[in-house]
């Protein structure tokens, strides 16, 4: 039997929940929106919401001040971001952008918690699925979901004035990417990272190092890397690596950052195995981003160009840019009806061309081919259907 804390905090909560507030409308748009200049006004309701997490005395109402006037930024809409951006939402963070360039599939739903059979079904995007979901549960959150492929050219605009970054990204590119930006602009970001039953979490303050490329140097080759494709993945480690990352969080925004965690955690859910590794100043003298301040992957050799293609991770599909750009989805759709089905939203528009094959056309030009992993038969279907 377990005693202790549980048993001292544990106490019948009947009455002490507010009803919801009813769904308020949220932005809902590409562009970033203004910083909201201060709270909400402050109800008997939202003062209730609070409650437990103001009684925790680390937190307390100045630490509960400090979290509702801080914009977090999250990199990601997966398994990780869902569930911070839930805690956070639910924490009452003020403002919280949600990053994500895909669409919710099947094989999400097993751990991805904000999704659900419909938002699969219709293909809807990540982040406007999950800000939906989080505005019913936290109306006093000023959501903003942002459906855009994060490259070189645009992460200063999409991350700044983001008092935390949180990294949830599929991709170890993004993640140098991040931390190339965070040394350069003196960003602090949690770190989080999942395959099968192990993950990892460190926070980086953003001022000088340590860094993300401290530990990692280079990009492994993607043949040495598993995925969740590869190795699989369970929706327990996803949910314990993300509480962790949001607990990071909550330590930052709520003024406690000595509390912060100094030591990268390392676990192994599944084996038991818990591991903290020491990151010393000395590994800056050996690191081309902090110790050098070379940001290949912000302005260097490796920088993430919007000209890239890819085949995107765990789906049989490619991304290409294109150059289209101020699309008119309504006259696109009517173009594409006599080819198939035809979705639009006001972030997409999608032709399904067989049961399996299909072509989206998002706002930011990027076109997303389904059905297939090579690069030239993506091409060659953006070309019959958007070229000329
Ligand atoms: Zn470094």
């Amino acid at each position: 039997m377990i005693y202790g804390p549980y048993w001292t905090i544990t106490r019948s909560s009947k009455g002490d929940y507010p009803h919801h507030p009813s769904t308020t409308k949220i932005p809902l748009s590409l562009r970033l929106a203004h910083r909201s200049s201060a709270p909400r006004m402050k109800s008997n309701q939202s003062s209730n919401r609070y409650a437990r997490q103001v009684q925790f005395s680390p937190i307390g109402e100045n630490g509960q001040a400090g979290i509702r006037k801080s914009t977090v930024t999250i990199l990601g809409c997966g398994a990780l971001g869902t569930v911070v951006a839930e805690i956070l939402t639910r924490a009452g963070v003020g403002q919280l952008r949600l990053i994500d360039r895909d669409i919710v599939e099947w094989s999400n739903l097993q751990r991805q918690s904000l999704f659900d059979e419909n938002n699969a079904k219709e293909g809807h995007s990540k982040a406007e699925a999950a800000s939906i979901h989080l505005s019913r549960i936290n109306s006093e959150v000023q959501i903003e979901p942002i459906v855009l492929d994060i490259t070189s050219e645009n992460i200063g605009p999409t991350l700044s004035a983001s008092d935390l970054i949180i990294d949830a990204a599929d991709n170890f590119l993004l993640r140098f990417l991040l931390n190339d930006w965070s040394l350069k602009h003196h960003q602090p970001w949690v770190h989080g990272g999942c395959i099968g039953a192990t993950g990892q979490v460190h926070l980086f303050n953003g001022t000088g190092g340590p860094c993300f490329r401290c530990l990692v140097p280079e990009p492994p080759p993607a043949a040495a890397v598993d995925t969740c494709d590869t190795a699989g993945v369970i929706g327990s480690a996803t949910h314990a690596i993300a509480s962790l990352q949001a607990t990071e969080a909550i330590k930052w925004l709520s003024g406690n950052r000595e509390c912060n965690r100094t030591k990268l955690l390392s676990i192994d859910l599944w084996n038991n195995r818990i591991r903290e590794l020491n990151l010393p100043p000395q590994l800056r003298d050996h690191c081309v981003a902090c110790g050098k301040r070379q940001y290949d992957f912000l302005e260097g050799s490796h920088a993430l160009s919007s000209e890239s293609s890819a085949v995107l991770c765990g789906r049989e599909a490619v991304q290409l840019q294109t150059n289209e750009c101020d699309i008119d989805f309504s006259q696109l759709a009517e173009r594409w009806q006599s080819l198939g089905r035809v979705q639009q939203t006001r972030f997409f528009v999608r032709v399904h061309l067989t049961n399996e094959q299909s072509l989206t056309l998002f706002k930011d030009g990027r076109a997303v081919i389904s059905g297939t992993d090579q690069i030239a038969t993506a091409r060659s279907i953006v070309n019959r259907y958007l070229g000329g």
